[in-house]
């Protein structure tokens, strides 16, 4: 390029997004060397090979740091045997992950990346086992419980058998089409909130969830569907029911649903910018917005990636054993 056309070009610099100027500082500098450090990443506690919790640093290999297990003798990293070694552009993870705080669509997050719309989608789904895999295990007091239904969705998926339905349309009849696909949530006062996708709203579905949830000492509250009512009675559970129709929204200035139905709404109106997500995926989603939501006051993107990098690797050691 001629010196002249250099100096238009690069007096453009100051033009480009934060994102723009990543990418560009990628494409120039040789992207190889750029490693991400222990900090961004994490650190590892054991070997991904045996298991092991006995390591020592080993240098640094793909510029990332590297450790050898002092029980196999074998080498690795914080990636070592998950999918996320294999994953091209690392650098651009902790924009990305910024992106993700930011609740950026695939769309919007390429053309910022200056990459692939099925990388983006890959990242997406590999960080976000971690808020999937680690759910709140416990909930205590007053927990407030609610179904809530998703239409269900094969968006993406090959061979479907009927047309394709218009992009996030509506759902007909709340709850009674087995298009819907039912999520039980569960909040408790200091507002610690999980979810599960259930097969029915059933009662043994409800205690499949709820028993290993609740604190024996637990107050559940629910709008008084007959199946959490059977639930109450079969595990020794105290329930509260909330007959809504009734107009009785509280009951002794201390029993409703206001909290974990704030949260449905939140939830439903997040999720709308996706246009509909593919039932294959909601768990995902639904552990994105839980992740959001109890992180406001600390949203902050080394500690999503770092999440998504450790969830990867506990994930695979999971597959393993
Ligand atoms: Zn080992």
């Amino acid at each position: 390029m001629q010196n002249e056309n250099f100096q238009q070009w690069l007096s453009q610099a100051t033009e480009l997004t934060i994102y723009q100027k990543k990418q560009a500082f990628n494409e120039l500098s040789d992207e190889t060397h750029q490693a991400l450090t222990e900090e961004q990443l994490g650190e590892v506690s054991y070997c991904p090979h045996c298991a092991s919790s006995k390591f020592t640093h080993w240098g640094q290999s793909h510029n990332l740091p590297r450790y050898r297990c002092k029980a196999c003798l074998k080498t690795f990293n914080v990636l070592t045997g998950t999918p996320l070694a294999r994953l091209r552009h690392k650098s651009l993870w902790l924009p990305y992950s910024e992106m993700m705080l930011e609740s950026s669509t695939i769309r919007k997050a390429a053309s910022e990346l200056g990459i692939d719309k099925n990388t983006v989608f890959r990242w997406r789904h590999r960080f976000l086992i971690s808020p999937t895999l680690h759910k709140p295990e416990h909930l205590t007091g007053i927990v407030e419980a609610d179904e809530t239904f998703f239409l269900e969705s094969h968006k993406g998926e090959q061979g479907l058998t009927r047309p394709p339905r218009k992009r996030g349309g509506k759902a007909t009849k709340r709850g009674t089409s087995s298009e819907q696909v039912p999520v039980l949530i569960v909040r408790d006062r200091s507002g610690v909130t999980s979810e599960e996708i259930l097969p029915r709203v059933t009662s043994s579905a409800l205690a499949d969830v709820l028993i290993p949830l609740l604190d024996a000492d637990a107050i559940l509250c629910s709008d008084g569907h007959r199946s959490y009512q059977a639930f109450a009675r079969e595990s020794g559970i105290s329930h509260r029911p909330i007959n809504l129709s009734a107009g009785n929204r509280v009951i002794d200035k201390a029993f409703h649903v206001q909290n974990v139905n704030a949260y449905d709404s939140r939830l439903k109106g997040w999720i709308t910018r996706f246009h509909g997500v593919a039932t294959k995926y909601l768990d995902h989603y639904l552990g994105w917005q839980r992740w959001l939501d109890s992180h406001t006051k600390s949203l902050n993107p080394q500690k999503f990636l770092r999440e998504a990098v450790r969830a990867n690797y506990d994930y695979q050691q999971l597959m393993l054993t």
